[in-house]
């Protein structure tokens, strides 16, 4: 099954508006370094030994935070390059066309089901 232009174009938009969200919510928690790179913010509460340990507890929520939205958006950004390139909807793996019903549950996927639980 092959995906057809207007799929694609749905997806996209799905594609561009998660980027939207992802940039969003970076940009609460963690401080842009280039475009795919991102740093968690460290923030500033004081001097105070509780005030030290409270940063310490934001920092480390804002990194982990920080990781998973990193990862999404690169694999958001990877899809969008995929739909430019005109390979979108192909495992970048194998190379087989991945079910159009995995892509509509996940824009952002650039692996086929088979290539993915070989993965995991
Ligand atoms: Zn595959």
């Amino acid at each position: 099954m092959k995906l057809d232009a207007k799929s694609i174009a749905t997806r996209k938009q799905e594609l561009l508006k998660r980027k939207e969200e992802l940039l969003q919510q970076l940009s609460v928690d963690a401080v842009k370094v280039t475009e795919d790179d991102y740093d968690a913010k460290f923030p500033d509460f004081g001097d105070k030994d509780d005030e030290n340990a409270a940063e310490v507890a934001v920092f480390e929520k804002n990194l982990s935070m920080e990781k998973t939205l990193e990862v999404s958006l690169f694999n958001v950004n990877k899809a969008l390059k995929k739909i430019e390139a005109g390979n979108y909807g192909t495992c970048e793996k194998c190379s087989a066309p991945i079910n159009p019903k995995r892509l509509e549950a996940f824009p952002s996927a650039t692996t086929c089901m088979t290539c993915k639980r070989k993965v995991l």
